[in-house]
């Protein structure tokens, strides 16, 4: 039987994005009443399943955001109400009220999820600071370009076979794409920045990816940013200023040096926006002109820290991270989640 126009009308989807072992992304449409699973294979994706009746148990995943019912026909050997109440989901009985985001335990290869290519064409090139640009890109199909705040996507490095990871610092569903990039002496896509690039030029890129995104900000939450690790915590903070939230965000921006300092009007734009973010900027060189000399831990005050009762978020270099992550350790705190990125320089190929 063909579907009546005003049936299609009258549907409601949702978006769900879709994260996998491997650390690729694919957003779906799912409509109300739908089964996940269904939604997943009519997008052309086989999430992980065996008997699709809530008996196997075969197709649990893990739902990191958003409201859905499981409805009462699955068994206990399937889903365990523990389970169930810490978000475990069982896709062929999921039935979303909202866009959700779901983690899939498995490959992107098991799921047939192949890497969404994109593309651009290079809109400006700004020197932001002594070894920093802004690279954006007007994207072909910006509705196809989705990706939840905070990930970043593999660009090829224009007349090369090459890519490096960079997350957005724009925001998702922008018509350009922009990402914050520290140049390193005899670097491939460095040099192609310094010395080639120009607006015009078509680049393409392979994504979005990862699980440092942001997510429900339901207690006070700590955004720590190591250089150009500022990136993906912009894209999460133009995200919260669009949506606001009541609960306190406190960014500490940390750099080498002076000549390091980028996006200060961007961030006191989104302080603006944003009457609960509060934010510090320090600096590791001594000759510092900023108020606050030394690194993002030096100025992670027990305040912030709440005893623990935050979230907190943080992008750097990998050493940067590692000293976070030990400072937490030596202080017993254990934040209630706890999510990290490190800029780790690729193997060269
Ligand atoms: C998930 C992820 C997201 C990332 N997002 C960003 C981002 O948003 N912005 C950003 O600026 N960078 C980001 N990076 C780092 C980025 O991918 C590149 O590694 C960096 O830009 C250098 O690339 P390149 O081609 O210029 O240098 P390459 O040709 O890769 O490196 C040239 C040489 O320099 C060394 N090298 C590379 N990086 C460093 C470094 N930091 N310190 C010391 N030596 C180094 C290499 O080992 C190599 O020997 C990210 C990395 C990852 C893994």
């Amino acid at each position: 039987m063909s579907e009546h126009p005003t049936d299609r009308q009258h549907r409601i989807a949702y978006r769900i994005a879709l994260n996998v072992e491997d650390g690729a992304t694919r957003f779906i449409d799912c409509n109300a009443g739908e089964t996940v699973l269904d939604a997943a294979y009519r997008s052309n994706i086989n999430l992980p399943m065996d008997c699709s009746n809530g008996v196997c148990g075969a197709c649990k995943c893990r739902c990191e955001e958003g409201r859905y019912d499981l409805g009462d026909e699955y068994v206990e050997d399937a889903l365990t109400k523990g389970e169930a109440a810490e978000g475990m989901v069982l896709v062929c009985q999921m039935q979303v009220s909202s866009d959700c985001i779901i983690a899939v335990p498995v490959p992107s290869a098991a799921c047939k999820v192949k890497p969404a290519e994109h593309g651009g064409v290079v809109s400006s090139i700004e020197r932001v600071a002594d070894s920093t640009f802004v690279l954006r890109l007007r994207l072909d199909a910006p509705a196809a370009v989705d990706f939840l705040p905070g990930q970043f996507v593999n660009l090829t490095v224009p007349g090369t076979d090459q890519h490096r990871s960079y997350a957005f610092s724009s925001k998702p569903g922008a018509s350009e794409a922009s990402f914050l990039i520290r140049t390193i002496p005899g670097g491939v896509m460095s040099t192609w920045l310094a010395t080639d690039a120009a607006v015009g030029t078509r680049m393409s890129f392979v994504g979005p990816q990862g699980s440092f995104f942001l997510r429900d900000v339901d207690r006070p939450t700590i955004l720590l940013a190591g250089g150009t690790g500022l990136a993906p915590i912009l894209s999460m903070l133009e995200v919260l200023a669009d949506r606001g939230t009541e609960q306190v965000v406190h960014l500490i921006y940390g750099v080498t040096s002076d000549g390091d300092l980028v996006g200060l009007p961007r961030i006191e734009a989104l302080a603006a926006r944003l009457p609960t973010l509060t934010w510090a900027i320090c600096v590791a060189d001594r000759q510092t002109a900023q108020p606050l000399q030394g690194y993002v831990t030096e100025h992670l005050t027990d305040e912030h820290l709440n005893a623990g009762n935050c979230d907190i978020y943080l992008c750097g270099p990998p050493a940067m991270v590692e000293a976070v992550r030990t400072f937490l350790h030596d202080k017993r705190i254990k934040p209630r989640h706890f999510h990290y990125e490190k800029f780790t320089p690729s193997k060269a190929t």
